[in-house]
């Protein structure tokens, strides 16, 4: 998977979903985090659809799949697992509204995620409506107790991957707490 440098398309059948990432990071990311989901690494299950260049053309099944991919269904996800302790989490944070622990794949040395208990329908940032500020809002408050919590006085930076280009993978809403080390910019 390394040796691939453009982007690439992610087909998960389990969930008829498709990714779209870039190389490097976020692909090596990606890839262990379908597999957990589906539980094998099987190529049948999660597999390249696509690696576009920028002179290679997609076929118009593909735009299909990929345009579809953006209506992706408020179904439980492995943070209900997590929630419902069915399977383990490293927790550092824990009130009656939101749950968080470190990331099983950490992009630093702190990687945690912060999620709301009750989805209420926040699959993901761009389904926010106007009843959702005060889970949002704790969201991003929690951050910070926790930034302070795990000694990050010097800076952390929070992130939200959202949808198929935001490289989303999970898709109940979670904010990442990343720290521990310099953060570059712009963010790839
Ligand atoms: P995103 O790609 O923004 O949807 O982030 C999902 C994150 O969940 C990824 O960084 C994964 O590494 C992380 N993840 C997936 N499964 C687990 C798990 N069982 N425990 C902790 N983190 C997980």
């Amino acid at each position: 998977m390394s040796a691939i440098l453009s982007p690439v398309r992610l087909y998960n059948p389990i969930r008829n979903q498709i990714f779209r990432c870039s190389f490097g990071s976020q692909l090596n990311r990606v890839v262990p985090s379908l597999t957990r989901l589906v539980g094998s690494p099987s190529p049948s299950l999660t597999r390249i659809v696509s690696q576009s260049t920028s002179n290679s053309s997609m076929s118009s099944e593909k735009e299909a799949a990929l345009a579809a991919s953006s209506t992706i269904p408020d179904s439980p996800t492995i943070f209900d697992k997590i929630l419902n302790k069915e399977i383990p989490a490293n927790v550092v944070y824990e009130d009656d509204k939101v749950l968080a622990f470190r990331d099983i794949n950490p992009q630093a040395p702190v990687h945690i995620l912060i999620i709301p208990k009750v989805k209420d329908g926040l699959s993901r940032l761009a389904k926010a409506e106007e009843r959702h500020m005060e889970i949002l809002g704790r969201l991003l408050h929690t951050a910070k107790v926790i930034a302070k919590q795990e000694g990050l006085e010097d800076g952390f930076r929070i992130v939200i991957n959202d949808g198929p280009k935001g490289c989303q993978s999970v898709y109940h809403i979670h904010v990442h707490l990343l720290g521990g080390r310099q953060m570059e910019w712009p963010a790839g």
